[in-house]
């Protein structure tokens, strides 16, 4: 489709061919961690006096973390929300088909014995890989399962003016991942959420010593940015985004509802509970736009453009995530990151790009200068 029409390079990808061996892309115009990929464009990342990102630490952090303390911690707060007589649900695990939910679904019921509620908030673009390995972990885990999923005319009217908004094109799925299992939490009265990944490691604002606590407003803080209330405008309607309607603060504090990432207490590692889930459980990967790993989303058929809209917004997408994860465990060396970096972030998502010009209306043209016109203090340093 998108493919065939276009016989020129796009200005990114013209960029990412000419920049030399071992640099990053926007080399010599912003500046990179020391250590791994990461630009100093990223959200919340802070570089230390010798150069090096706060992800970089925090990976060093975890090598000298006392993980045998932390597990028992772990056990004690199951333990305590354990339901003794078996009347309501022990926990809830908010998934999304993705293999930390299939990895998740197997510490609670497999190792903890636990009977979860699974719960799972549909951003409604669901790729075929997506579809299989949530019902496959559902199926393997014998797990009871709620899944909330929005209508097509919303999440196109969402995703065009999530561009404007927050400036990537995925605030419905921000918003519903935090608040639809925070709903069911509420109704069904269970007060414990079992998350999976550590804030640590993703974004430059938390460590394994100073984690992020879990809240009501975390997904509004960390991506969503704003409430369901705060969308509404002429052409969406509140009817249009109740299942993004977090639950009050009073209602929340009264069900004495807390979450948990289970990364904050087991040493997660992506590589290992990727191979961990595929050989043992079935779980499929799948070709995802803008990275060279087959994990990271493989659920969305979306993915390439959330990144692909970071990239244009902030000079790096999802090549130099996993880059820069690879850097840190010694998988990759520095230069070998910054080259496969490169040419998965520049690379236009066709498939996902075409899409979502058609839902929206935007032409390619609009969606970049909406994106540029984001572009904060050291992002507007970038071509
Ligand atoms: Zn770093």
């Amino acid at each position: 489709m998108g493919d065939k029409k276009r016989v020129k390079q796009t200005r990114y990808e013209r960029l990412a061919k000419k920049a030399g061996y071992g640099n990053p892309l926007f080399h010599g115009k912003i500046r990179y961690c020391v250590r791994c990929c990461m630009p100093e464009t990223a959200e919340g990342l802070a570089f230390d006096e010798m150069g090096i990102c706060q992800p970089c630490r925090s990976s060093e952090q975890k090598i000298h973390i006392n993980w045998k303390e932390r597990e028992a911690k772990l056990r004690k707060i199951l333990e305590k929300y354990r339901s003794k007589d078996g009347s309501n649900y022990d926990c809830i695990v908010p998934i999304s088909g993705g293999k930390d939910s299939t990895f998740q679904l197997y510490v609670v019921t497999q190792v903890y014995k636990l009977n979860p509620l699974a719960v799972t908030f549909n951003h409604n673009w669901y790729s075929e890989t997506g579809k299989y390995n949530l019902e496959n972990a559902l199926e393997r885990f014998d797990v009871d399962h709620i899944m909330f999923t929005p209508k097509r005319s919303a999440v196109n009217k969402l995703a065009k003016k999530s561009l404007q908004l927050i400036g990537d094109t995925c605030w419905h799925c921000h918003a519903g991942v935090g608040a639809f299992p925070l709903q069911i939490a509420v109704k069904y009265k269970i007060k414990l959420l079992v998350w999976g990944e550590p804030g640590g490691e993703n974004h430059g604002r938390a460590t394994y010593f100073d984690p992020i606590p879990y809240d009501r407003d975390y997904f509004t803080k960390i991506s969503a940015r704003y409430y369901a209330e705060e969308v509404v405008d002429k052409n969406i309607s509140l009817s249009d985004v109740l299942g993004y309607v977090l639950p009050s603060k009073e209602e929340v504090e009264k069900a004495g509802i807390v979450g948990i990432y289970l990364g904050d207490y087991m040493f997660w590692d992506d590589e290992r509970q990727t191979e961990f889930v595929r050989d043992n459980f079935g779980w499929r990967e799948d070709k995802i736009e803008g990275t060279y790993k087959g994990y990271k989303s493989a659920e969305c058929r979306m993915a390439g453009m959330h990144d692909y809209s970071k990239f244009i917004k902030r000079g790096f997408g999802r090549g130099t995530d996993h880059a820069s994860i690879d850097v840190r465990t010694g998988l990759l060396t520095r230069e070998e990151g910054f080259e496969l970096a490169k040419k998965h972030d520049a690379q236009r998502p066709s498939k996902s790009l075409d899409y979502y010009l058609k839902i929206t209306g935007y032409s390619e043209k609009e969606f970049e200068k909406i994106l540029k016109d984001k572009r904060g203090k050291k992002a507007k340093l970038l071509p």
